[in-house]
């Protein structure tokens, strides 16, 4: 289903402006149904594409206009097809201009959106913040190195309280279609996803709380990798670092 939604999501731009390939339409349009995520988006791009549509001047300009209806007088039939022919390529600037507007509108709606992310990725660490506070508050918290190559940084790990926050120096920062996916291992090396997070751009230090499903102490170490955006059910990228409990 996330494979589905990845694959198609990039298909959503050009349905909304009726430039999808007919043969990519019918498998686009029976996820939308069940997908909450590319219903929101076709939605945005509908109202984008809409708004710069309804924005355009009135295509055939008056002077035009007039000439071509005083070269349909007696006489002038030689110069019906001259205007119109003009009148044609303006029409096709026209076009283009459209779609360069589209393309540049919908560049900004994403800009925008990895804004809002970069946003909501900040609020985010400054409550994990809080709760790092209240875990090193905590005498039986553990402090464990981070191993990566170029990367510093440390868990710390409160078995008891069962929460544990990672500390990243200098993450690097990914793509939008990417992101950073903890695991849990346990002593047989099953993985268990444990949250997905990013770094934020100016930011030197990434703090990232911990989702486990299970007790802490069923698992022996922990480690992060480089995953499509939504995550993985299983890691699937590069493993950048670990930490041994
Ligand atoms: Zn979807």
């Amino acid at each position: 289903m996330i494979n589905e939604h990845n694959q198609l999501q990039d298909n959503l731009a050009a349905y909304a402006l009726n430039a999808l390939d007919p043969d990519d339409i019918p498998a686009l349009e029976t996820h939308i149904k069940t997908c909450a995520s590319c219903q929101a988006t076709l939605t945005e791009y509908q109202r984008v594409s809409a708004g710069l549509l309804a924005g355009l001047p009135p295509r055939p300009p008056r002077p035009a206009l007039k000439r071509i209806l005083a070269a349909q007088l007696p006489g002038n039939a030689n110069n019906v097809r001259a205007r119109f022919t003009s009148w044609s390529l303006a029409q096709f600037a026209m076009a283009g201009a459209v779609v360069l507007l589209l393309g540049i509108n919908l560049f900004s709606l994403f800009q925008v959106r990895s804004l809002q992310d970069q946003q909501a990725e900040m609020t985010r660490q400054q409550e994990t913040e809080q709760t790092a506070l209240s875990i090193l508050a905590y005498a039986g918290t553990q402090s464990l190195p981070v191993s990566g190559e170029g990367l510093t940084g440390s868990l710390l790990l409160d078995r008891d309280r069962n929460a544990a926050v990672l500390f990243v120096w200098d993450l690097p920062l990914l793509t939008p279609n990417q992101t950073y996916q903890v695991w849990l291992i346990d002593p047989q090396g099953k993985r268990i996803s444990a949250g997905l997070f990013n770094a934020v751009t100016g930011r030197p230090i990434t703090i990232f709380e911990l989702s486990s499903p299970k007790p802490l102490s069923n698992f022996t170490s922990m480690g992060v990798t480089i995953e499509p955006r939504g995550g993985s059910p299983q890691p699937t990228g590069p493993r950048i670092l670990s930490v041994n409990f």
